[in-house]
């Protein structure tokens, strides 16, 4: 399966660092992506960052589609000019939407500080625990970077998912999940490009345990 994340969906707002505007995708494209993976439940939809576009395009369109996402929240921006307030929080959940977090103030997660880790992994989640009256389970790792001390202490802290951006397929139940971040540039030829290397690796899969097995005969 393929795991695909969107960020800003339309025109990033004045103040999106470029890091991030770098991420923004046309409605257009949002809209022909979501049209192309319509008869793919093998292919799994994310939002990071939880900008405004979260609620006022991205939500309208998966429901017209009859199709459930999960957004992972930056919790300290909850409220800000251009992100989730806690009522479009609680309106995503409400209307089927999976909610994890991204952290407190979006910095990378490595060599986090003991305090920062506990701010980025602890305090975060309760923040979004508390918009959302119930436990936050996933979380989904800013600007796709990590390192193995934070990975343990998510471990610990009894995530029972985590996404990065790896850019590479992803088994169902697997604890690390990577995901196909879109970026400006990409396009839905660009996706269908992904999701076709993805159908060919999974029957190359397929083909190796089948030789496995033979083997064992
Ligand atoms: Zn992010």
């Amino acid at each position: 399966m393929i795991n695909l994340c969107f960020h800003g969906i339309g025109t990033p707002p004045d103040g999106v660092p470029a890091e991030e505007a770098s991420y923004w995708i046309g409605v257009d494209t949002f809209r022909r992506v979501l049209d192309l993976v319509a008869e793919r439940p093998d292919v799994r939809i994310s939002f990071d960052d939880g900008n405004a576009s979260d609620v006022t395009v991205a939500l309208p369109d998966l429901l017209e589609r009859g199709r459930v996402a999960e957004f992972f929240v930056i919790a300290g921006r909850v409220g800000d000019s251009g992100s989730l307030s806690a009522d479009d929080v609680r309106r995503l959940r409400l209307a089927g939407m999976g909610v994890g977090s991204h952290g407190m103030h979006h910095r990378v997660w490595r060599r986090l500080s003991p305090a920062e880790q506990h701010e980025e992994l602890v305090v975060a989640r309760r923040r979004l625990e508390e918009i959302l009256g119930e436990p936050v389970r996933t979380a989904a790792c800013p600007l796709g970077r990590y390192d193995r001390v934070t990975l343990a202490a998510l471990r610990r802290l009894r995530y029972t998912r985590v996404y990065t951006s790896d850019r590479a397929l992803a088994r169902p139940g697997t604890w690390r999940q990577a995901r196909f971040s879109l970026r400006a540039h990409d396009t839905a030829d660009d996706v269908a490009g992904w999701l076709r290397h993805g159908d060919r690796s999974t029957t190359r899969l397929a083909d190796s345990a089948r030789t496995f097995v033979k083997g064992l005969r």
